[in-house]
């Protein structure tokens, strides 16, 4: 950790099992974030999160400006969606996801002056109740990735007690420095929120988690820890060994609380809530500045790319106009990725909107990714000693095959995060997270069919 001091840095209270090494290639952590010129159209998918798909509240011809509910819902689990240009509705259209889901989406025409939409405030917040509405109005989901509303999340149960937050600044994925970034340019922002959360939801203890390899940031966020409001807050940050997947939600909570979140259970469940570092620093600029989430920053990396950066985009932006911005591909690509190498979703065609949970664009030049034939099992259990939530993927293929439901849930298949662990350990070649995924459908329909 260099020259930063470890005075009351909390280590791990205890090791995360299994996991890899994984190459971190952080090459863009040195790239500020520059904004992407205005685009000429945004598509905005009304599936952005996970949980109830919105509604399109505006129609075709509709003016619309920034920050301005185009999408919204009644259903609980849900975020509303914003206009992240000011300009004409042009078509409520389709949009096929790179999750394969088929999503309604606003087109908006936009007519480059970003326009912001005059009933934009700051939220008044006096307590509980409308600290979470603001969250929920603000459009927020996890901006690691995992696209789970934040005001559910913020929202603990009646029958829990929740005593920690945790800070996740671990970005233990590949390539991407978004975070990292957010740590360097906005930690006033971090610090804002976590005091907001910790007053407003009445969260004794705040655990900030990074890896060990990044200690600019690291840096910092001990001084947002040292940083105390008074005597008794506990706000600690804690050095974690830089493994892959150490950022995992039930991962992070092992770390800092030594508590295992139960299969099929949420961090709340054990006293616990994790969100990301990006997620806690918008909260302090929404309650600052009324401005919902409607862009937001992207890793832009990979060897096919022409220039690799951060970006910050407005949420919907065609996933091709960025690729251009940087220079196009210098390379042809072989894959490209939103999100990480590990658990980020490949597409094949880049005419795709950027959605609120894409923290990265990946593309690898043709020959660069190494694809191994499939070859059969030589039962060397590499796969189980890497899964961090010891589970045995050669027994979930084999009962998958076979149909076996009673097998497969007694071996845990919905447990499995798809975090890549497995797969990346395996000298066969075996595309197991494919073979997760398939088990746990296998489960499902089997289960319906005897419903
Ligand atoms: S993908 Fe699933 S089975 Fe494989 S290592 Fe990760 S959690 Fe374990
Ligand atoms: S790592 Fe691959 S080869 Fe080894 S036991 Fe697992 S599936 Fe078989």
């Amino acid at each position: 950790m260099g020259s930063v001091n470890l005075d009351g840095v909390l280590k791990a209270v205890k090791q995360v099992r299994g996991g890899v090494a994984v190459s971190h290639n952080k090459n863009t952590a040195d790239s500020e974030v520059v904004r992407l010129p205005v685009p000429d159209k945004v598509v905005l998918p009304m599936q952005q999160h996970i949980g109830a798909p919105c509604i399109p509240t505006v129609k075709v011809g509709d003016k619309v400006k920034v920050g301005q509910v185009i999408g919204d819902s009644d259903k609980f689990v849900s975020a509303p969606i914003h206009a992240s240009v000011s300009g004409t509705v042009s078509a409520i259209t389709e949009v096929k996801l790179p999750n394969g889901v088929i999503s309604q989406a606003v087109e908006i025409e936009s007519d480059g002056e970003m326009c912001l939409y005059e009933g934009i405030t700051p939220p008044v917040v006096t307590g509980k109740e409308t600290f979470l509405r603001a969250v929920r109005d603000s459009g927020l989901v996890g901006l690691g990735g995992a696209g789970f509303p934040t005001h559910v999340k913020l929202r603990i149960p009646p029958d829990k007690k929740v005593d920690t937050l945790i800070v996740n600044a671990a970005e233990c994925e590949p390539y991407i420095t978004v975070d990292y970034r957010e740590c360097l340019d906005n930690s006033w922002d971090i610090l804002s929120s976590i005091f907001t959360i910790k007053e407003i939801l009445g969260i004794k203890n705040v655990v900030i988690a990074a890896e060990d390899n990044k200690p600019e940031a690291f840096k910092i966020l001990k001084n947002i820890a040292d940083h105390k409001l008074d005597k008794d807050d506990e706000v600690r940050l804690m050095v974690l060994k830089s493994k892959y997947p150490q950022g995992a939600e039930k991962m992070m909570v092992l770390s800092a609380t030594g508590r295992k979140v139960p299969p099929g259970k949420l961090p709340a469940d054990v006293g616990c809530i994790v969100m990301n570092v990006a997620s806690v620093a918008f909260i302090a600029r929404y309650l600052k500045t009324g401005k919902p989430l409607v862009s937001r920053s992207m890793t832009i990396d990979g060897s096919a790319i022409a220039k690799p950066q951060n970006v910050r985009v407005p949420i919907g932006t065609n996933i091709g106009d960025i690729i251009d911005f940087c220079g196009g591909f210098k390379a042809e690509p072989g894959k490209i990725i939103t999100g990480g190498p590990m658990m980020g979703l490949s597409i094949i065609d880049t005419n795709l909107p950027v959605l609120k949970q894409n923290n990265a664009i990946l593309a690898f030049a043709e020959g660069d990714q190494k694809v191994m034939k499939e070859r059969d099992c030589i039962r060397c259990g590499r796969c189980a000693a890497a899964c961090p939530l010891s589970l045995m993927p050669t027994l979930i293929e084999r009962y998958s095959k076979a149909k076996d439901v009673e097998r497969l849930e007694k071996v845990g298949v919905n447990v499995c995060m798809e975090c890549g662990s497995c797969a990346f350990s395996c000298p066969a070649g075996k595309p197991l997270v494919q073979y997760m995924r398939l088990a746990k459908q296998v489960l499902r329909e089997e289960k319906s069919k005897n419903a």
